[in-house]
């Protein structure tokens, strides 16, 4: 039963969320009362089942027609797939959510610089513009929205180092949802909550994005509505970001819908041809990329409004171009033919995931062979991307471990568990790779 809610949840929360707290849940049965018990790795996940996803398994057990009406959790005894889950996910927890004396940390690439404006994003960079130059008397808060890939995540990073630099000394609190949740936790279970409202309250502007993450989750909308009033109170700057408007924030609570509606709403729209064209011109010029003309307009046609896909495919024109190259580190002229092998790769049915087109996607943002990544050698230049296709191979297709240990020359599934674990947590606090995490997510997805 546990694993068909499981399924259900997989494609609610996100892939972070599952393997964190579901995915180490185990079933131990069904009372006749029809209370599901429930087993799970460490203290840290019963209090996360039961604060916010007990109202979500139990509507997924009513949408499969379990006969499931309540659950109930307990740390699991047995010492056997303890032991396994307790590496994977006690200590690493742990570690990862020790939120101590961090500082906002920012990608530079995310720029008010760097940030194309189009007519589809105009209102939005202007008024983030603006929070950055009077904190809390602009627009307060600033509630952005947009669909994937708009850049919403660039425009928080952009305003949140222009604030540094405008104001030094300011203290820029900077969280994804997902965070606020994971350390509200985490300071529930380890009787801290006064250092987590310390942290967020002493806030001189607080950023937080997608916010939609936090829908259905009470307790943490909650402790999110106490930190809004205290701060909003201190007239400090608060920055949102999702990807509806509040009002249609599935299961986001009536009084923070209404403390976002006092701020500004700015949303960002699918970019238009022509900001297309002017984000490919910019993007390639970055990248050192000429693409004629009947290029430029192929790809502003037929690529969708996703612009983190429009870089991965301007990626991968780069790889194709330096591969038709016989001269390492030169490049053939990029030209139509490579542009619609790249667009293939890219458009609608995405890749296939597989195993094979996982290594090929990851060995080629490495510039390796595919075949490099099943090498026994424990070189950086080969540990790291194989790390990240055992990550990607894990979530995107759902392999076990020891599965993925054989297809990576036959390594031990503590060794893919430890490379799993140390990429889940590098990509919390390493932007880049994050970012590379979601582009490759977005092809196989
Ligand atoms: P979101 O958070 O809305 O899903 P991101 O902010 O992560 O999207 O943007 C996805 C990628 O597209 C990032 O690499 C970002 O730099 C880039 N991007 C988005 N919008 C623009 C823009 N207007 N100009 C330049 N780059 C952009
Ligand atoms: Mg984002």
């Amino acid at each position: 039963m546990w694993n068909e809610i499981l399924s259900e949840l997989r494609t609610e929360v996100s892939p972070e969320s599952y393997e964190t707290w579901l995915e180490p849940i185990q079933e131990v049965g069904l009372e006749g009362d029809g209370t599901l018990r429930l087993a799970t790795p460490n203290d840290s996940v019963v209090l996360m089942l039961k604060v916010e996803y007990r109202q979500r398994i139990l509507d997924a057990a009513a949408r499969l027609a379990l006969p499931v009406r309540e659950i109930d959790a307990a740390v699991r005894s047995t010492p056997a797939p303890a032991a396994i889950a307790n590496t994977r996910y006690g200590p690493a927890v742990q570690q990862t959510l020790d939120f101590k004396d961090r500082s906002a940390s920012f990608n530079e690439k995310y720029s008010f610089q760097s940030f194309v404006v189009g007519s589809c994003n105009e209102f939005a960079h202007a008024a983030a513009q603006a929070v950055a130059a009077n904190p809390a008397r602009a627009y307060n808060p600033l509630y952005i929205y947009g669909g994937v890939g708009m850049g919403k995540t660039h425009l928080i990073h952009a305003i949140g180092q222009q604030l540094q630099s405008n104001f030094s000394g300011m203290r820029v609190v900077y969280v994804s949802s997902e965070q606020f949740m994971n350390e509200m936790i985490h300071s529930l279970r380890y009787d801290k909550m006064s250092s987590f409202h310390e942290r967020f309250r002493t806030a001189d502007a607080l950023l937080i994005d997608d916010i939609q993450v936090l829908g259905s989750r009470e307790r943490t909308q909650e402790e999110f509505f106490h930190t809004f009033n205290a701060l909003h109170n201190l007239g400090k700057q608060i920055v949102i970001s999702s990807d509806m408007p509040p009002k249609q924030v599935p299961g986001l609570v009536d009084r923070l819908k209404s403390r976002f509606a006092w701020g500004l709403m700015a949303d960002i729209q699918a970019p238009d041809l022509e900001t297309k064209m002017a984000i490919i011109d910019r993007k390639a010029d970055e990248a050192g990329l000429v693409l004629p003309e009947d290029v430029r307009a192929m790809l502003a046609t037929q690529l969708k409004s996703n612009i983190r896909e429009l870089e991965g495919l301007l990626l991968r024109l780069t790889a194709i171009s330096s591969m038709a190259s016989r001269h390492v580190g030169d490049r053939v002229p990029i030209n139509a033919a490579m542009a619609k092998q790249a667009l293939r790769s890219i458009a609608g049915s995405a890749d296939q995931a597989s195993l094979a087109s996982i290594m090929d996607a990851v060995a080629q943002e490495f510039d390796l062979q595919a075949e490099q990544l099943r090498q026994k050698s424990n070189t950086k230049a080969i540990a790291y991307p194989r790390q990240i296709a055992m990550y990607l191979c894990k979530n995107v297709l759902s392999m076990s471990l020891p599965e993925i240990g054989r297809a990576f020359g036959g390594k031990h599934h503590t060794t893919v568990l430890h490379s799993i674990n140390k990429i889940v947590k590098l990509r919390r606090s390493d932007a880049k790779l994050d970012d590379l995490l979601h582009r490759l997510n977005d092809r196989f997805n």
